[in-house]
């Protein structure tokens, strides 16, 4: 029998739902189980691809094409695997499948009505979402109270009333603010939520309670009395420094066999968290300090630094100084405002994704700076390209070389639409158009990206994966990797051969099915470290096996900041 885990928020966002679901199914994996996890985003849009990171924080992209809600990206993270699209239901793909099949005629006269048919969608999504998984833990979106909640948590309950209670566990995330001028921790809002929840017939199992500090036993007794919960089942969940550390505190409150308990069944094995503590402590000790330099755009709303936008680039470095027992601090710098001199303070620079004319320039300078200076680079997709375009201005001499993202006319497009991108732009408008999800990446041995692959046993691990023959390309007779994409745009084959010459190696390509070549990495024979990829390794990087490009970056920043403090 499947079981359940269904994560409700109580009180407001933003409060790490994602992240302890992520602990969570962590946990119960340690205990054997075969887990996975699902995001319910209420929204309208059909998918995330189309939200500004500003509003939304990250787009994840999945190996399967999907741009989904970043919290995807803490499930992958935390349990090392890949979770696929279908894992992420929206409210908007629900109403269009339920208007499509009405436009189709399916439903055969019916009228068709929110109950039952609105449910039956979501319940149709959650089943095909938990094949070949014994637990599936299910975080619903928003908080309690929200009206778009509604129908999800009215199919939990359906699924719940078909399956049995035994199967189907709640667990209600909230949190209890310290107001400055009480000094006191607050429960009030968290009963709220539980009566909320209760309005909805769930009551419910455990409650996470989230808040600066521990929860004391005051509070505790407080939620035990108000909730009718044994306060075995009251988790404090404090703020911590690393987010890496909730499951270990999760644990030394039993959290995983309460759960386990509660749905009646029993460890099939014993947790083995050595590894984790041990990387836990690296980041909590570390023995070193570097300083990395990030240009980016998406930088500042309002009085706010938004970090979310690239929080699967500062999770893969955390993933990488954890291997590396060092602290890895990063500044996000404005690219329109960039002194490029400053970049001598730092280790290493991250030009990371983007789109769009603005920053591009500053963005430029960045790179030449840092590649003249000998400073360890890591270009990723938009950083790629700008590597290109300034290697072909200032070392080929091609002033006026340019993207034609930014230059329509430039006489030097040495990154350009692929054609089939341009038919398919022109057919579907902008929804729908980039290259997403992974691609096999060929590798040349002899090469800094091949060894860094090779080394981190990536290589033979990839080659494994089971991969669409339009995914893996025409086999090129070369070990290769497999990496995720969102862009529209390519180094133009036209100038591959002229940038070779002056100095680029390719170190990784792929090639379509119909025969065109991509270039998938770069990098620079005889800088410390200038290496760029057409992709996003971020998207691969675990905290148990972190992105070997990650891994070397951070290195070589490492050695540099020695070198530069002795
Ligand atoms: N704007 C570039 C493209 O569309 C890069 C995209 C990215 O960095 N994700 O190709």
């Amino acid at each position: 029998m499947r079981k359940y885990i269904v994560i409700v928020g109580g009180v407001m966002s933003g409060v790490g739902k994602g992240v302890a679901t992520a602990s969570i199914a962590r946990i119960i994996q340690e205990y054997g189980y075969k887990t996975t996890a699902i995001k319910i985003d209420p929204y309208l849009n059909y998918d995330a691809g189309t939200l500004r990171p500003t509003e939304h924080g990250e787009v994840w992209v999945t190996f399967d094409g999907g741009e989904i809600d970043q919290d995807l990206g803490h499930y992958e993270r935390f349990l090392g695997t890949n979770i696929p699209k279908r894992n992420n239901i929206t409210s908007g793909q629900i109403y269009k499948t339920v208007i499509d099949r009405e436009r189709r005629g399916e439903y055969l006269g019916q009228t068709v009505q929110f109950i039952p048919h609105i449910p039956e969608e979501i319940k149709r999504r959650i089943e095909e979402a938990s094949e070949g998984y014994e637990v599936i833990l299910i975080e619903v979106g928003g908080t309690v109270g929200d009206y778009e909640n509604i129908p999800f948590l009215f199919a939990i309950k359906g699924i719940e009333r078909e399956i049995g209670k035994e199967n189907v566990l709640y667990i209600l995330i909230t949190y209890l603010p310290v107001p400055r001028h009480i000094g006191e921790m607050k429960t009030k809002p968290t009963q709220q939520a539980i009566k909320m929840l209760q309005e909805m017939g769930i009551i419910p199992d455990i409650i996470l309670c989230r808040g600066p500090t521990p929860l004391d036993d005051v509070r505790r007794h407080k939620i035990e009395l108000y909730a009718n919960i044994k306060r075995e089942y009251v988790i404090s969940a404090p703020d911590v420094d690393t987010l890496y550390e909730i499951p270990l505190n999760f644990e030394r409150e039993q959290l995983g066999r309460k759960i386990l308990d509660k749905l009646q069944i029993a460890p099939r094995k014993l947790p083995d968290w050595n590894e984790w503590e041990h990387l836990v402590n690296n980041l909590k000790h570390p023995e070193a300090e570097i300083h990395i330099a990030m240009v980016g755009k998406y930088i500042e709303i309002g009085t706010f630094k938004l970090k979310d936008a690239y929080i699967s680039i500062n999770e893969a470095l955390e993933h990488s100084g954890a291997h590396q027992k060092v602290k890895v601090n990063i500044d996000w710098l404005d690219a329109d405002k960039l002194n490029v001199e400053e970049l001598q303070n730092y280790d290493g620079l991250i030009i990371p994704g983007g789109f769009g004319i603005r920053g591009f320039e500053g963005k430029l300078r960045a790179v030449q700076y840092v590649r003249e200076h000998g400073i360890p680079f890591l270009g990723l997709c938009w950083g790629m390209q700008i590597a290109v375009v300034e290697y072909a201005r200032h070392v080929l001499g091609w002033q006026e070389a340019n993207s034609t993202e930014v230059d329509q006319t430039t006489r030097y497009p040495v990154v350009d639409f692929i054609p089939n991108q341009r038919e398919l732009l022109h057919e579907k408008g902008y929804g729908g158009t980039m290259r997403l999800g992974a691609y096999a990446a060929y590798l040349k041995p002899g090469t800094l990206i091949y060894s860094l692959y090779k080394e981190s046993g990536r290589i033979d691990h990839d080659m494994r994966l089971p991969l669409p023959m339009e995914r893996l390309g025409k086999p090129l007779n070369l070990p290769y990797v497999v990496e995720r994409h969102r862009h529209r745009y390519e180094i133009n084959p036209t100038f591959i051969k002229d940038l070779e010459r002056a100095g680029i190696v390719f170190s990784g390509v792929h090639e379509t099915l119909d025969g065109i070549p991509l270039m998938e990495f770069m990098e620079l024979p005889d800088h410390p470290f200038f290496v760029a990829t057409q992709a996003h390794p971020e998207f691969h990087s675990r905290f148990m096996e972190p992105s070997p490009v990650f891994m070397g970056f951070v290195r070589k920043a490492l050695e540099r900041r020695l070198h530069r403090t002795s």
